[in-house]
């Protein structure tokens, strides 16, 4: 475990409002003026050994969000979140969250994503960790939401000097038609924003339109993709573009998605020396940590200390962070694994 966490890592899909850990809860709560009775940690994150429906990590989201709908809160989050990976060896991370509108507060899409930006901003100066941001578009939202976003996410590259990298497509898998965002993914592709998409989390679809429509554009990395193998031609597509995975493995048991750890998708694509990402989801719903998903996936699989090395490092290869970080951050593991072997 202590290999694990001392390991230098890599973390690309964590959602913003499910990485907040219990702390930080309590911090937004008493802001608010609410009680503990209101989301006590009982409902709000999905502990050791139990799995739920993944309806409900959904339920859990909301519940969060509620909780942070001002611009302070969104600031105290991400500082919070970001000092919480670095803390678990986490030396390059990319944040991603959905712009919202919280008209009561005044909260808009625009102030959102600043104050995620300037929380980044004041973790610049750290030398434990690198962050970097993706905005995301809910499922649920129309696709005039999710062009906002896309535009957002323009003009912010810009502006943050590099911090914002690229777009997520993420929500409740069982809600909405992907394809409907094609057209605006395309359109952040050709503005050179990269894409992260979660592509087939559940199994009906293996089968549906949207997997192979938002295979082909391609995407820079899949999130999840835990039913493309059930598919031979959706695993073709991924295996000739070579499109790496963002591996959850906690969140997939817990949320049920996947049976077991030693049932997950991981071990096909590991296996054949596809691409693949350990990475945490939901940090805080799900109550992990990315050295946990090492281990999880050192035991489970059997992956010897060099195999969670080669894991983490060539890790490297699928951040949107570009080429110069990406050398900066290899220097980096080099350094840092001759303290480690
Ligand atoms: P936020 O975007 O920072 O508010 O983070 C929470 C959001 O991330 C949720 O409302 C979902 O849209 C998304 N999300 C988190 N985990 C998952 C997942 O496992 N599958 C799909 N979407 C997810």
């Amino acid at each position: 475990a202590e290999f694990c966490r001392q390991l230098p890592k890599v973390e690309l899909h964590a959602h913003l409002s499910g990485s907040v850990s219990e702390t930080t809860i309590q911090k937004l709560q008493v802001k608010k003026g609410v009680g503990h009775d209101h989301a006590h940690q009982g409902d709000i994150a999905i502990g050791k050994g139990e799995t739920r429906h993944l309806e409900e990590p959904f339920r859990i989201f909301k519940i969060i969000q509620d909780l942070s709908d001002t611009e302070e809160a969104i600031f105290t989050m991400t500082e919070d979140v970001i000092s919480e990976f670095a803390a678990d060896g986490v030396r390059y991370l990319e944040l991603r969250s959905t712009p919202r509108h919280v008209p009561h507060t005044g909260m808009t899409p625009s102030t959102y994503v600043e104050s995620i930006l300037s929380a980044i901003q004041t973790c610049k100066d750290r030398e434990d960790v690198v962050v970097r941001l993706l905005l995301a578009i809910d499922r649920r939202q129309s696709v005039e939401t999710a062009t906002t976003t896309v535009r957002l996410a323009q003009e912010y590259v810009l502006r943050s000097d590099g911090v914002v990298v690229g777009i997520d497509l993420s929500g409740n898998p069982a809600v909405g038609d992907g394809r409907d965002f094609i057209p605006v993914l395309k359109e952040a592709q050709n503005s050179g924003l990269k894409l992260a998409l979660h592509i087939a989390e559940i199994s009906q679809q293996a089968t549906s339109p949207e997997t192979a429509a938002l295979l082909s554009l391609p995407p820079d990395r899949v999130g999840h993709g835990t039913f493309i193998h059930h598919n031979q031609d959706l695993a073709d597509m991924v295996v000739d573009k070579n499109i790496p995975f963002e591996i959850c493995l906690t969140s997939n048991v817990k949320a049920q998605t996947v049976a077991s750890y030693s049932d997950h998708h991981f071990q096909h694509w590991y296996s054949k020396k596809h691409p693949c990402v350990l990475c945490t989801d939901d940090k805080g719903v799900f109550c992990t940590t990315l050295s946990e998903e090492y281990r999880h996936a050192a035991e489970t699989f059997q992956l010897t200390r060099p195999d969670l090395w080669d894991l983490s490092y060539h890790s490297i290869d699928h951040t949107f962070g570009g080429e110069d970080l990406k050398q900066q951050l290899r220097d980096k593991w080099n350094t840092e694994k001759e303290k480690l072997f």
